[in-house]
């Protein structure tokens, strides 16, 4: 759910550090009896390799890296959805591993997106979300996490802060996006989307502590409202960042007004009949619950 700035570079250094250290990052799966395809191929793991069931800085020290979740239904899930949301944006898909800690299970109650292309899904965080909110809820926070490898390979978002903020906002806007798409998950019942997601904002580290951070409430909610009206076009990354800017911007200071959607003109027209809407979501005076009523 994060995309830590100031932890992109060591994230890298340890990233870089493990690869060294295990020689071959499908290592980490190795000493995985649930990876038995990947297992089947490797060699037996000595010390040197049982040290890099440490999965990295970010998940506890007794966590271990799994190819699959606890049954396959919810594996094939999973990565049909990762197949979907990947080729939605015309990519390959990219490396998604699950992270089990039985010793510590509530541990894992994280997804992070690295800047080395994976993307690492904890066991509490999917089996929480499932139960409490049903399929949709991980399919949306997968996309969350993917809208994050598209920053990074896009060199996304075009907007800074000097926070996250903006990378937060755009990645909630690009699982709006993806869930509304005919050739996404194709959800044009938006209440659907909007219960999914305040069970998604509720839920690990999309906990709003710091709302300079992530954005408030009312500004995400805002964000993917914004995301699934961009889902009536088809946008390749960069005009859905472009886009997402052009009108959230607009929206949050008045200058859409003044602004010229030079990349496509033809949405205007559409979004225009949404800005007062999208302004009262993100400063609450639509509510949770009336979020939940739109159309
Ligand atoms: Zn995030």
């Amino acid at each position: 759910m994060k995309r830590n700035f100031k932890f992109c570079l060591l994230a890298g250094a340890i990233a870089a550090f493990s690869l060294s250290a295990c020689r071959d990052d499908k290592m980490e799966e190795s000493i995985l009896p649930e990876s038995q395809s990947a297992s089947a191929k490797l060699e037996q793991p000595g010390d040197l390799e049982k040290s890099c069931s440490y999965v990295d800085q970010y998940w506890s020290s007794s966590a271990v890296l799994k190819t699959t979740l606890s049954n396959s239904t919810d594996t094939n899930f999973m990565n049909a959805q990762m197949t979907k949301i990947a080729s939605l944006w015309g990519r390959s898909n990219p490396t998604l591993r699950f992270v089990d800690d039985p010793s510590n299970f509530n541990s894992t109650y994280n997804a992070i997106s690295y800047s080395t292309g994976k993307i690492y899904y904890g066991y509490a965080i999917y089996a929480d979300a499932k139960n409490k909110g049903g399929d949709i809820v991980n399919a949306m926070i997968l996309a969350h996490e993917y809208g994050h490898q598209l920053q990074y390979i896009f060199n996304l978002p075009t907007v800074n802060e000097s926070t996250a903020r903006p990378n937060e906002l755009e990645a909630d806007g690009f699982a709006g996006y993806y869930l509304r798409r005919p050739n996404g998950y194709n959800k044009t019942n938006f209440a659907e989307i909007a219960a999914a997601y305040e069970f998604a904002q509720s839920i690990g580290d999309y906990q709003t502590t710091s709302a300079n951070h992530h954005g408030t409430p009312p500004q995400r909610r805002s964000a993917v409202r914004l995301g699934f009206l961009l889902g009536q076009y088809d946008l390749n990354a960069a005009n859905f960042d472009y886009n997402f800017f052009y009108y959230y911007q607009g929206v949050l200071n008045g200058t859409y007004k003044m602004g010229k959607n030079s990349v496509n003109p033809e949405i205007d027209a559409y979004m225009s009949q949404y800005m007062d809407e999208l302004r009262k979501i993100q400063t609450g005076e639509i509510s949770a619950e009336e979020f939940k009523q739109l159309k």
